[in-house]
């Protein structure tokens, strides 16, 4: 059946892909592996939620099934959330179906066979637009939409011939410390102006009174090693969407502010007040992190 088609091996996006789906006004239909999935996506509204059954259980051996069913459905578009896991399987889908792909969108909208898409280029300083007609995919980081609840979708098994050749030998669980920095409330990012590493703590006492999260640059985490990757936010990093950021010691280069432009309100603590950080808060303090973040602290606590 004609309509929009989406997939992500996380639910919340599923949930966000398909209220964007439904928002065009086309019919929206969901993808899935397992019924698990299934059941765990099967209240935000699609249309059906399909599951492509074909006894792998790694959706990469799904890419000539996915784009086979796709096609024998008459799908208009295909969605896919920007995970390591999305982008893999969007790149063989649009291989497969020979059809142009646009990746890791900043915004999409869809109007009967015509996609436009924008896409960051040359790290965050230029906005591309592209235009796509006929079926194409789209791969889209989490947070672009509001995830929304809905009718109970019905589920549909679909047999399907996976691709066998890739086998999973093991699995072992990635240990992430803290919650997800895309759906935090409140964040505190840490950048290069702190000199130490124990100096962290700065961070963790006014984190703790707001009840936010610890977030940094990616100088931090990538060229010091003080906070684990996923920490890092930007064109490279997370894209968060918190009501409150509040960065100590962060200069706002480009790739780092296109990650935080959808907070809510931002506030900015550094010392050179020409910093480009200034330039995207909505309170700036020029100051000295090492005194003004523990009188933030200690406001906040007599206050909180
Ligand atoms: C292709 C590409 C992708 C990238 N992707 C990302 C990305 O996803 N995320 C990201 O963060 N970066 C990314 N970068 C790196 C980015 O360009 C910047 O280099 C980085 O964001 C700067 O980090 P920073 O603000 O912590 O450090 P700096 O730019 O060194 O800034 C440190 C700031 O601390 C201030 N400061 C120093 N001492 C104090 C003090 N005592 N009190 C208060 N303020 C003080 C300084 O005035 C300065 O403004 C990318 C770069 C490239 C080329």
């Amino acid at each position: 059946m004609a309509g929009i088609y989406v997939y992500s091996d996380q639910s919340r996006i599923t949930a966000e892909l398909i209220s964007f789906a439904r928002q065009t006004g086309a019919a929206a239909f969901a993808l899935c592996f397992s019924i698990e999935q299934a059941k765990a996506i099967k209240d935000f509204g699609a249309d059906k939620v399909y599951v492509l059954q074909g006894g792998s259980p790694l959706v990469e051996n799904y890419g000539r099934a996915v784009a086979d069913f796709l096609k024998s459905q008459g799908a208009d578009l295909f969605l896919v959330g920007a995970t390591a896991r999305g982008r893999d399987i969007a790149s063989r889908v649009a291989g497969h179906s020979d059809c142009g792909m646009v990746s890791d969108v900043s915004s999409v909208s869809w109007t009967e066979g015509r996609v436009s898409c924008e896409r960051l280029m040359y790290g965050g300083a230029v906005i591309q637009e592209e235009l796509l007609s006929g079926f194409c995919v789209v791969s889209i980081p989490a947070g672009k939409f509001e995830a929304e609840t809905g009718e109970s979708s019905e589920i549909v098994v679909v047999e399907v011939e996976a691709d066998n050749r890739v086998i999973l030998v093991d699995t072992a669980p990635i240990v992430r410390e803290g919650a997800d920095l895309s759906a935090a409330d409140k964040v505190i990012c840490v950048g290069l102006g702190i000199e130490k590493e124990e100096d962290l703590q700065l961070a963790k006492d006014l984190a703790d009174v707001l009840g936010a999260e610890i977030g940094c640059t990616r100088g931090i985490s990538e060229e010091r090693h003080w906070l684990p990757v996923e920490k890092y936010i930007g064109i490279s990093g997370a894209a968060i969407k918190p009501q409150l950021y509040i960065s100590m010691g962060v200069s706002g280069q480009v790739q780092h502010v296109v990650g935080i432009r959808e907070s809510k309100i931002i506030v900015a603590v550094d010392t050179n007040e020409k910093a480009p950080i200034f330039r995207a808060a909505d309170y700036g303090i020029v100051g000295d992190l090492y005194e003004i973040i523990p009188l933030l602290t200690r406001a906040l606590k007599k206050d909180l």
